[in-house]
């Protein structure tokens, strides 16, 4: 399709932004799809260039497929950001690129009828969510996966097949009712927090949410957790669905007494990179919106960084393990958070850390990108699982949900005798005393 003028989109892109690269190429080596293809287009220096040619109209790069196709192949890693002297914003520019190609480009009907029901029936809707990941859970306890399994019909199906094969147990669904709007601290109140519990993280890993504030209740947390909040629009900001992102961004922004708390914190790296850059979201919004944006990012915090900035109460159970850790992009990357979650692990008697190859290497989750581009994101899981092998560790910890099952799918097919878990799971094993091999 060719370009449509005026271009939509192109006011979340200012030219300072794309002007602040100068090509010096120093991001390169960091690129896991430049590592993987070799090709100036799947760099970030090709993928800044593309999307200044295409809105300064000046190449023969329309707003269509080639366009899409080397955008989309980004994983949104952010690694490049890291590795800028200029400090070039890439994750802005390639979530403005792809905002700018979907409001330019119509898609089939069938991928709009599909977006429209993940982006804007799905994810933001708890009822629609719940209801769905309850009929996932019978399918799962009542035999009927196993049944499925084993006529492998699954592989058959190709992607579907895939996503399934990846899904893993289903906690309860009933136990969401334990998360509720104000859990308070354990003894005297030193701190009052907000929580976010994520969308797809509260349906798979609520026993992580549940770990979490137990963890914040044990460092003298109130915990609050209004039930007006909605999913956090990071998938949506990834996959340039902005107009979704930023009605649930004020959604949020509405519902924390911003006044009223010391931070607001979030366990997935993936929903906290969103979160912590709201300003950016909301930078065409009333002065309102742009003042209640400023204030949630400045109080918005990783789970870690938040425990290593108080005063943090050392775990006392033996864990007498051996663990790795695997730093989520949106973590390292997105939010710079290095040291903290090494510093939880260290705090835990008993728990040798030792140091991953590459760790800051994208794993080849990055939201679903796994699902949209699942040959390359499985050449960047094997990179991965070559180094997680040469770790010879029991558990492999990291912080975002996607990461849990990429990396839980390639210890499965690499048939490795390890657990992938939360770094707050085995603090929270720690404080409790529990072998987590156990629960
Ligand atoms: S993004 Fe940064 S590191 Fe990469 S080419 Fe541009 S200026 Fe250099
Ligand atoms: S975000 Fe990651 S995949 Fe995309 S250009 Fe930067 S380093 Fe490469």
């Amino acid at each position: 399709m060719q370009q449509v003028l005026p271009i939509a989109g192109v006011e979340l892109l200012s030219r300072e932004k794309l002007d602040a690269c100068t090509h010096c190429g120093l991001c390169l080596p960091t690129c896991p799809t430049y590592s993987e293809l070799g090709l100036e287009t799947d760099s970030p220096r090709g993928r800044i260039y593309l999307t200044n040619a295409v809105i300064e109209e000046e190449s023969s790069v329309p707003i269509g497929k080639e366009f899409a196709k080397y955008i989309y192949r980004c994983l949104d890693c952010r690694a490049c950001e890291t590795a800028c002297p200029s400090g070039v914003h890439f994750g802005e520019i390639i979530e403005a690129a792809r905002a700018i190609y979907e409001m330019n480009t119509d898609r089939p009907w069938y991928q709009q009828i599909l977006r429209d029901l993940v982006f804007r029936k799905l994810l933001p809707s708890k009822e629609n969510l719940n209801l769905l990941f309850t009929l996932m859970w019978l399918y799962q306890k009542t035999g009927v996966r196993t049944i499925v399994q084993k006529t492998g019909i699954l592989q058959l199906m190709g992607r579907l097949g895939e996503m399934e094969s990846m899904l893993p147990s289903l906690p309860n669904p009933l136990l969401k009712s334990e998360i509720r709007e104000f859990m308070p601290a354990k003894g005297e109140t030193k701190h009052r927090v907000g929580f976010i519990p994520g969308c797809i993280m509260n349906q798979i890993f609520v026993d992580t949410n549940l770990a979490t504030v137990r963890v914040l209740n044990e460092n003298g947390c109130d915990v609050f957790i209004p039930s007006r909040q909605t999913c956090c629009g990071a998938l949506h900001v990834h996959n340039g669905e902005y107009e979704t992102a930023i009605e649930l961004a004020k959604q949020n922004i509405q519902a924390f007494d911003l006044e009223e708390l010391d931070a607001i914190v979030i366990n997935s790296a993936g929903c906290g990179a969103t979160l912590k850059e709201y300003d950016v979201l909301m930078q065409h919004q009333s002065s309102d919106y742009r003042k209640k944006a400023d204030l949630f990012c400045t109080k918005m915090v990783d789970i870690s960084k938040f425990l290593g900035s108080i005063d943090f109460v050392p775990p006392q159970g033996d864990i007498n393990r051996r663990v790795t850790y695997d730093e989520p992009c949106h973590l390292v990357h997105g939010q710079q958070v290095r040291n903290e979650p090494r510093f939880l692990l260290r705090s835990i008697p008993g728990l040798e850390l030792i140091e991953l190859e590459e760790s800051e290497w994208c794993c080849g989750s990055a939201g679903i990108y796994n699902i949209t581009q699942p040959e390359m994101s499985k050449q960047i899981l094997e990179r991965k699982m070559k180094y997680i092998t040469d770790t010879d560790a029991e558990i492999i910890a990291t912080g975002n949900p996607g990461c849990i099952m990429q990396i839980q799918a390639g210890v499965r097919k690499h048939k490795l005798p390890m657990v992938v878990m939360h770094p707050i799971d085995l603090l929270d094993c720690s404080y409790r005393n529990i072998d987590p091999f156990v629960n």
